[in-house]
């Protein structure tokens, strides 16, 4: 039987064999997302706190200025046990060994996944003077190894300034994630000290762009 779409993971995009491929992986997804008994349980305030946190970290980001457009990175520590409260039941990856969490949000209803997950209705947008909005970008991303020219027609002229750049760097792997798109991982980060003593630290990196627009 040929490789159908119905063997592609629509939230990671990645290609499967056969359908019983893709329902082992979605398998695999259900289970990062149970309960980890490991790891403790959080009371609902101290989750609220540091979701007020995320969601004032990223509209930090939110900043006016074409020239600031684009890429965005935030980084906070974090316990595991918090980012497991915040982010289970939209974990997509899952390494013990590496011990890296991953969480994909793409697509038109990303926004509103979000908005759910922060409790914000603006975690991802900000308002300024003369009507002018800075955003996340929550779209759904232009293919990166399709036809460049046909899908570009409907966006404004940065967001083509944009997009011209990434093609331009002709990227033979996937981004890890494309304009449109939010990764949100959490990670183990080593710190070596001279002494030889050895940190590890859990930390939490929000990945996405930003975009601005004046609604007149
Ligand atoms: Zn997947």
């Amino acid at each position: 039987m040929p490789t159908t779409l119905n063997s592609r993971c629509s939230t990671c995009k990645k290609e499967f064999k056969n359908p019983k491929g893709l329902a082992l992986h979605k398998k695999y997804v259900q289970k990062y997302n149970q309960c980890n008994q490991e790891l403790d349980e959080i009371p609902l305030n101290t989750i609220n706190e540091f979701k007020n946190i995320l969601v004032t970290e990223i509209r930090k980001k939110l900043t006016l200025g074409f020239k600031s457009m684009g890429k965005k990175l935030v980084t906070i520590p974090c316990p595991e046990s918090i980012f497991f409260s915040v982010f289970a039941g939209h974990i997509h990856y899952y390494s013990n060994v590496k011990g890296i969490y991953r969480c994909i949000f793409r697509g038109s209803d990303a926004y509103q996944v979000l908005r759910e997950i922060f409790n914000s209705n603006n975690w991802g947008k900000k308002n300024f003077s003369q009507n002018q909005q800075t955003y996340v970008v929550c779209i759904d991303p232009i293919p990166w190894n399709c036809d460049f020219q046909n899908q570009i027609e409907e966006i404004d002229p940065l967001e083509k300034l944009l997009q011209a750049s990434i093609t331009k760097h002709k990227i033979k792997r996937r981004p890890r994630f494309l304009r449109g798109e939010i990764l949100i991982e959490w990670k183990k980060k080593t710190f070596k000290e001279i002494n030889g003593n050895i940190n590890k630290v859990g930390y939490l990196y929000i990945n996405f762009y930003i975009s601005q627009s004046i609604n007149l």
